[in-house]
């Protein structure tokens, strides 16, 4: 006795190499029907007996393809048919295009052998790939997902290669990038004037000339590299001045695990990321001492490592090279580059050569960042590898444009139940970067068939992607306050929608009273929210200068806990700088000039930063707080005694009695590094004793947790563990970036609930 089912598969299985899994599992059960991609998936027939269909669906759950990634099977019984064979139909073309498309992976186990056999035709062919590895998203132009849509397009199959593609039972089958030495792309070293130098080996010559401390620029997945030896301090600092890149840690990329291990702390869900088919960077604490130049992550205690993750990479790393600094190709805060003649004039001064190939990259696409903070892997930046992989929302929305912020820019659109971010597009501060950020909403709107019904943006007036909003006409424009972005986006990761108590911890975001929030305690759900507790407001003066000179920011916090007293402190802030600087800028913020109100937590960090001697101006954004957690002793200290205050069902926790107790330990002579360690917990108590008055007022036991301050990883932990500890549910960020990087997500969930609330009108 024979039964039929149709089986509908959703999810990612459309270019993994779903179809061909499907057919041999039914071959190599002698079971009957077809399998067809549709609109929604992949959608199959099947007959034979009981037992053999059962283990067939039993393979397809635990079996699939490695690039895939179901969402749902359904299963529906049918009349038999009796026919006589399994078949892969035709899609039609039109019906694929909600398909889900797979994001660019890392070169799989089985090519890599290849890549390394002599005996294989593709032996040492930089551009081996296969159905489960290779580019993709980098790679398409439009959909479906065919190779006459990708920048393989000008590449016409080789018979040997078109046999493959056409051999459902090959691991090349309908495998689109599919390509060898005869019919492929190639490889090719230029000069620094975009000379081409005629070597039999570009490959070996790179690696020769990276050997000799030459910075070359590599093509690869996503964009450009800037590459040199890392244990060349004089090469590391030469790219570093000629890049415009002071103090930011810079990637690493070793050939392998082991190598890696000697050079930092590797555990083994870190390992396990490392050589995950994402192959991010992954932040690992340095070993010391470790061969790799000190200029690589100057103050820091961390390493971001990554492992080869193109055929291309193996093969350079494979010439004796034991770990290359990888950092984007681009100038200082622009894009990366993709192209090869951008390559030679943007970077041209930076690079002393250029290794490059012929395969158009399409959408750029930066490597992402990963750590792994309070028992789970946390995404900095999260883009190639990742994208376009959507977040699964617990209800189906609106479609939805979400903007994103200024700094690390993603944008974020929603269909149904999916959330797509968008790759990392950059801080939005110049014209390259407005136009990526354009070029990428108008691609991923293309491939992904969404029109947007809302377009939801920060409320930060100045903005380039607020304006960018307010200019779009003939759509309904919804503005979500910046740091009630981060609590709805925890709440949309967790599938959550009911009030929590909400702690956006971040560097500054546009408050809806036109202050500079920062330091916020909000309680709210996907639709609403109200501020119920924030840092104490005070000057930033200066602005946003006051970001880049954290030293600004010590002497507001002074004039705040002390007055005109200031001056009588024992400090080496006021030995270092100028009276009549500091004098300056307390007459701007008595005036009120240029010195905005914030509740900014970031700033408190930069503040005692510079408080204690640690850093006065700095580099980047964050650089002072980050700083701060790196010096931090660990041996066990209490935190300083906090003030919280109350009034109209708002609570303020005071900064002045956490300042003085900094001043008075430095006047004792207690070390930075235990000042350090007693002001990140008085952070977490202060934050706690707001959550547990909020839990009293209002009886909510869940708080959830966004804000680039929780890249802290001590924040993190120790707020996680001290909430724990009073009996909250703490939900954390783990899917996006807890930093702005994820806010396109918030903003896009919430635009659609705020949406809703204002059409069910007022309660
Ligand atoms: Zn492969
Ligand atoms: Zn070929
Ligand atoms: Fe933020």
């Amino acid at each position: 006795m024979n039964t039929r089912y149709r089986v509908t598969i959703q999810g990612i299985v459309q270019g993994v190499g779903f179809r061909p899994f499907i057919y041999q599992q039914a071959r190599a059960r002698r079971l009957t029907g077809f399998v067809t991609n549709t609109s929604h998936g992949v959608e199959l027939e099947i007959e034979g007996p009981d037992p053999a269909l059962d283990d067939f669906l039993r393979a397809i759950r635990q079996e699939a393809p490695p690039l895939s990634r179901i969402t749902s099977i359904q299963v529906q019984p049918l009349p038999t048919e009796g026919d006589g064979e399994f078949q892969i139909r035709k899609s039609r073309a039109q019906e694929t295009r909600s398909a889900l498309i797979s994001p660019d992976t890392a070169v799989c186990p089985d090519c890599l052998r290849e890549l390394r056999d002599p005996l294989d035709r593709r032996y040492r062919y930089p551009f081996i790939n296969c159905t489960n590895c290779g580019p993709r998203y980098t790679i398409i132009r439009d959909i479906p997902y065919d190779r006459e849509k990708t920048t393989m397009a000008p590449f016409a199959l080789c018979p040997a290669c078109a046999a493959e593609y056409a051999d459902p039972f090959n691991r090349r089958f309908h495998a689109q990038p599919n390509a060898c030495w005869q019919c492929g792309p190639q490889v090719a070293l230029h000069d620094q004037g975009g000379g081409r130098i005629a070597t039999p080996d570009p490959l070996a010559e790179t690696a020769r000339l990276l050997q000799e401390g030459w910075i070359v620029a590599v093509k690869g997945l996503g964009g450009f590299h800037l590459a040199v030896e890392a244990d060349r301090e004089e090469a590391v600092r030469r790219l570093r001045a000629r890049k415009q890149r002071e103090e930011k840690p810079l990637a690493l990329m070793c050939p392998d695990l082991e190598t890696v291990r000697s050079l930092a702390w590797v555990e083994e869900e870190e390992a396990e990321a490392l050589g995950s088919r994402e192959r991010p960077i992954v932040l690992l604490r340095k070993k010391e001492p470790n061969p790799i130049a000190p200029s690589v992550a100057p103050g820091n205690r961390y390493f971001g490592v990554m492992l080869p993750y193109t055929p291309l990479h193996y093969l350079l790393l494979d010439q004796g090279l034991e770990a290359l600094v990888m950092t984007s190709g681009n100038l200082s805060e622009e894009p990366i580059c993709i192209d090869n003649d951008e390559a030679f004039e943007r970077l041209g001064g930076i690079a002393d050569y250029f290794l490059v190939h012929n395969r158009d990259i399409h959408l750029r696409s930066d490597d992402s960042i990963v750590q792994r903070v309070s028992g789970a892997l946390r995404p900095l930046r999260r883009s190639r590898g990742f994208v376009p992989v959507p977040i699964f929302l617990a209800e189906p929305i609106a479609p939805v444009l979400a903007c994103g912020a200024e700094l690390k820019n993603t944008v974020c659109l929603t269909k149904g139940d999916r959330a797509f971010i968008s790759q990392h597009i950059g801080d939005l501060e110049n014209l390259e970067t407005l136009n990526f950020f354009k070029l990428t909403i108008a691609h991923l709107k293309q491939i992904l068939q969404i029109e947007p019904e809302v377009i939801a943006y920060d409320l930060h007036p100045d903005y380039l992607s607020t304006r960018f909003a307010l200019e779009q006409t003939g759509i309904e424009l919804i503005g979500v306050q910046h740091h009630f972005a981060h609590l709805a986006g925890c709440l949309a990761e967790h599938g959550l929608n009911e009030k929590v108590i909400g702690l956006s911890l971040d560097g500054s975001g546009y408050g809806t009273d036109g202050q500079i929030w920062g330091g916020e305690v909000l309680v709210g759900d996907l639709g609403s929210f109200e501020r119920r507790g924030h840092l104490e407001y005070l000057p930033l003066p200066g602005g946003a200068r006051a970001i880049r000179e954290p030293w600004r920011m010590a002497v507001s916090y002074l004039y705040q806990a002390y007055g005109e007293d200031l001056f009588d402190q024992p400090l080496p802030l006021l030995k270092h700088c100028e009276r009549s600087k500091i004098e300056l800028l307390l007459q701007m913020i008595r005036k009120g000039i240029n010195s905005p109100l914030t509740s900014s937590c970031g700033r408190l960090f930069d503040g005692v930063a510079a408080l204690i001697g640690l850093k006065e101006t700095v580099a980047y954004e964050g650089q002072a707080a980050m700083e701060l957690e790196m010096i931090q002793g660990g041996d066990p200290e209490a935190p300083y005694a906090v003030e919280v205050v109350g009034d109209a069902g708002v609570y303020r926790i005071l900064p002045q009695p956490i300042i003085r107790r900094v001043v008075e330990d430095l006047g004792r002579g207690i070390s930075r590094e235990r000042i350090s360690r007693r002001f990140h917990l008085t952070v977490v108590e202060a934050f706690t004793r707001v959550c547990v008055r909020l839990r009293d007022d209002t009886g909510l036991e869940k708080v959830a947790l966004g804000g680039g301050v929780f890249q802290n990883r001590t924040l993190l932990t120790e707020m996680e563990a001290r909430l724990n500890r009073e009996g909250f549910k703490v939900y954390s960020k783990s899917l996006v970036p807890t930093n702005d990087g994820g806010i396109s997500l918030g903003q896009a969930v919430a635009a659609h609930y705020i949406r809703q609330n204002n059409r069910k009108g007022p309660a």
